[in-house]
Order: structure tokens, then C-alpha cells, then sequence
């Protein structure tokens, strides 16, 4: 589960790390108390929406975000196409000094759409604008490492996630942070620097020194970032996180470390521990068919392309992916989604698993692939035949049983005078559902 950025950092200052008074407005006229309670001179107007890349993002109008949706794939696309047609109206966060301004972009904020590089090409609807006291960034006095001899303001990277490998925490951090994080880790992982804390022993401070001064701090901004990390590997334990952020942590001109941003994803599995937790939940943030899924307890995880996939088995779902890519990769195909019903779904299971499948106008064909274990393909067989009746299933299908029952399972989708493509083996499958969706078959 995910939240806000004005949560998360509600989270960190109970925790002890400091962070950016801020005042959260959902509506424009709040704006001058927001200003009044802050005080101060300097102001930043940051869009809530649970994504990153806001520095970065562009405000466009509900119907410039469709428009350029159709005809982009992925939200760094949809950034360069706005870019491209000039539709921004704002940025996803703006630093300003000036009153007035805080209230126009406000304005232009609210219930239009951001457009990140993490959104997806439509973009999400900002509901909410924290604004929170500025910051004045001081200059990196060693200047950056990643474009050698270049100015940068003084930012750091920190996360925390949890490293399936070795079963430890992984802090990560680094130098170079700010909204160019992604092409150090695509262009120099280098300056990237990773310690393991062994949940028996738990952060400790000279593991922390470590990092600090890797980090090429003073001595008094490694004091103040140690106590930053010990802050946040606390939030992550108590919590039960599976990842906590902050890009930047920005070294201010007394030396101190001030986390600006803050990001905090909760492992689903821990929340029944935490109902404080559960309460920040948005719900208006999360996808509509991934909610529905759970509810059905199916994992579903939508992807950008046009082969819907309704498989058994997390393994057998992976496969199928690779599959429909290895032959669908030249000619545009890949799979629109991930759906895994399970070892022993039920007739509703299955025809919940299409309908939310077929909730995506990108999806061009269904893939069914069935390995009849514990369920039977009769069973199934019959799930898909009063789905496809049901719900007027108008893509082509593809199916392959396999298993218990197979012989049973085969008879029903022929006798069900519906347009199935029958498929034998998992080659066949994947040609024929490429085939398919190409509208060749
Ligand atoms: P993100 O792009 O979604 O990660 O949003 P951030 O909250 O990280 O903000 C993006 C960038 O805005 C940061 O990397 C900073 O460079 C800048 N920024 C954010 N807050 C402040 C601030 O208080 N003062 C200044 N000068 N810059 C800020
Ligand atoms: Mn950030």
C-alpha cells in the first residue's frame, strides 16, 4: 500500500527526522491561511498523487491527458508529446517566493491531471497540494559526480527496501540525488552505495558513519544524516515498510539534514497489524480493477500492452508472459496484464478474472492458460463458457487446457458454439494468441 507524500512525512516526524512544515489543501480557497500558518518567505506547491517524478511531471487539462493518452504508451512518452504540443500549464512541484503565485498554481493544480514519468500516458488527477516552507538549497562543494565538472544543488538519495537475496534491509544512498536519480542508476550504479543491516543486530550508528562519510559529509552533517537513516530504518521496522525514501535529503547552510521528500510503500501482508496505517489509505489513488481483483483474490498487476492473460499458477502466469513476448515482440504484442486465479479457483472466480481483464480497451486478445492441478478443466471450461456468454466477450480467445479433466474441458468450449482457438501446446498457444490479436485468425 502506498501513500501521500505529506503522510509519509507526518510518519517520518513522529519517527524524529526532520522534515518541511506543511499544510495539505484540497480546496483553493484554503491557500492564504495555508501561506499565514507557515509564514516565511519561500514557498513550495507540491501535487499529491501517489507517483514520483513530479519535479519533472507536467499539468495538462482532464482532456489534453486523454488526448495525448492515445496516442502515447508509457508516461515518459506522454512527458515528451505534452512537451512536444506545449500543453503544460505547471509543473508537478513549483519552488516560489512570491504569494501570488502559490495561489495561481494552486489553482491550475487542482483537478487537473499530472503527467509523470510514473503515472502511466494519462496522467492522475491531483485532489490534494501540499505546501510546505522552502528550503534554500545550498551548492554541492564538490559539484557532481555524474556530469564531471557541472554545478548541482546539494541533494542525497536514501532509501531503504528490503533485499530478497540476502533477507536484510538494504539502505541505499547517494551523492548524487534529486530528480536525476534514475540516470545514476541507469548510467553510473557506481555512485550508488548499498550497505545490509542484519534485522538481529538492527541499524547500527558506525554502519551509518559508514555511509555518512562515504557521502564525503562534514562531521556535523554525518551526525545529522546518521540520525536521518536511524529515523527511517526505525519507521521501516515498526511499520512493516517494504520501501522508504527520501529524494532529496538536502543539506542546509547550518549543516543540518532535512528530509524534502519522503516516499513509504507498506507490505499488504503487515497492514492487519497496523489499522493507523490502513486509515491513510486512498483509495481514489489506486487502480479500480486491481481493487476488484483483490477482492476476487486474484493477483492482477496491469501492464501497457494488448494480450490479456488469465493463467494459474504465479509461475505458469510468468511463463506466459515471456511467452506471448517471444513470439509478439517484432510485430507489437506483449501482454496486457499479469492474472494469476490461483491453484483451486471457482466458475466465479474465473468469470470475474475476465471481466476485469476485458475492463482495458488495450487488450486485442485473451490467452487462457490452464494446468489443471487441484482444479479440474472442466471446471474452468465452464467458468470461460459462461464468462465469454455472459459478458459478451467480442476479443478473439485462446485457450489451452491441459490436465485433469482435459478431455472433459475441450468438449465443453467445442460444444459451446462460441469462437474459441483451441491450443495444444504452450508454442502453439503463444503463436496462435499473437495471431489472434494481429487479427489474423
Ligand atoms: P519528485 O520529483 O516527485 O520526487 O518531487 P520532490 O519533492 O523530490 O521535488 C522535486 C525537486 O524540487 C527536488 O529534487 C528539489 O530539487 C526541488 N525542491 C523540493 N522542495 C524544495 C525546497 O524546499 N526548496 C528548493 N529550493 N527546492 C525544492
Ligand atoms: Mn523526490
Amino acid at each position: 500500500m502506498n501513500i501521500h507524500e505529506y503522510q509519509a512525512k507526518e510518519v517520518l516526524a513522529r519517527f524524529g527526522v526532520a522534515v518541511p512544515r506543511g499544510v495539505v489543501v484540497k480546496n483553493r480557497k484554503d491557500v492564504d491561511s495555508a501561506i499565514e500558518q507557515l509564514g516565511g518567505d519561500l514557498w513550495v506547491v507540491k501535487a499529491q498523487i501517489h507517483a514520483g517524478g513530479r519535479g519533472k511531471g507536467k499539468i495538462v487539462t482532464p482532456e489534453n491527458a486523454r488526448k495525448v493518452a492515445s496516442v502515447c504508451h508509457t508516461g515518459k512518452d506522454a512527458v515528451a508529446e505534452i512537451e512536444k504540443q506545449k500543453l503544460s500549464l505547471s509543473k508537478g512541484v513549483t519552488v516560489t517566493n512570491d504569494r501570488a503565485k502559490v495561489k495561481s498554481i494552486v489553482e491550475t493544480v487542482l483537478g487537473n491531471h499530472l503527467v509523470t514519468i510514473q503515472t502511466g500516458n494519462a496522467g492522475k488527477s491531483v485532489n490534494a497540494v501540499y505546501i510546505t516552507e522552502g528550503v534554500d538549497l545550498i551548492k554541492d562543494p564538490i559539484g557532481s559526480q555524474l556530469r564531471a565538472g557541472q554545478e548541482k544543488d546539494f541533494e542525497l538519495y536514501i532509501a531503504l527496501t528490503v533485499d530478497r537475496e540476502t533477507g536484510k534491509v538494504c539502505i541505499l544512498a547517494s551523492r548524487e540525488g534529486g530528480v536525476e536519480i534514475e540516470v545514476v542508476a541507469h548510467e553510473k550504479p557506481e555512485l550508488l552505495r548499498k550497505i545490509w543491516v542484519d534485522p538481529c543486530v538492527g541499524f547500527q550508528e558506525f554502519a551509518g558513519y559508514q555511509i555518512a562519510s562515504d557521502m564525503k559529509l562534514n562531521p556535523k552533517q554525518q551526525k545529522s544524516f546518521v540520525k536521518l537513516i536511524d529515523g527511517l530504518y526505525r519507521v521501516f521496522t515498526a511499520l512493516d515498510a517494504s520501501i522508504v525514501e527520501v529524494n532529496p535529503a538536502v543539506v542546509t547552510a547550518d549543516d543540518d539534514v532535512v528530509a524534502l521528500d519522503a516516499k513509504i510503500n507498506f507490505d499488504d501482508n503487515a497492514l492487519f497489524r497496523h489499522p493507523d496505517v490502513e486509515e491513510m489509505r486512498d483509495s481514489t489513488e489506486e487502480d479500480q480493477a486491481e481493487q476488484e481483483a483483490h477482492k476476487w483474490g486474484l493477483s492482477y498487476v496491469p501492464l501497457e500492452g494488448n494480450v490479456g492473460c488469465l493463467v494459474n499458477g504465479a509461475g505458469l502466469a510468468m511463463a506466459t508472459m515471456d511467452l506471448i513476448l517471444r513470439y509478439g515482440e517484432k510485430s507489437g504484442i506483449s501482454p496486457a496484464n499479469f492474472l494469476d486465479v490461483g491453484g483451486g479457483a471457482k466458475e466465479e472466480q474465473v468469470k470475474a478474472a475476465f471481466s476485469i481483464i476485458l475492463r482495458d480497451p488495450a487488450v486485442k486478445a485473451i490467452l487462457v492458460n490452464i494446468f489443471g492441478g487441484i482444479m479440474l478443466c472442466d471446471i474452468v471450461a465452464r467458468g470461460i463458457v459462461a464468462a465469454a456468454k455472459d459478458l459478451g466477450v467480442k476479443v478473439p480467445l485462446v485457450v489451452r487446457l491441459e490436465g485433469n479433466h482435459q478431455a472433459e474441458g475441450k468438449a465443453i468450449l467445442k460444444d459451446s458454439g462460441l469462437h474459441i482457438i483451441p491450443a495444444d501446446s504452450m508454442a502453439d498457444a503463444g503463436e496462435k494468441v499473437v495471431k489472434a490479436a494481429l487479427g489474423e485468425i
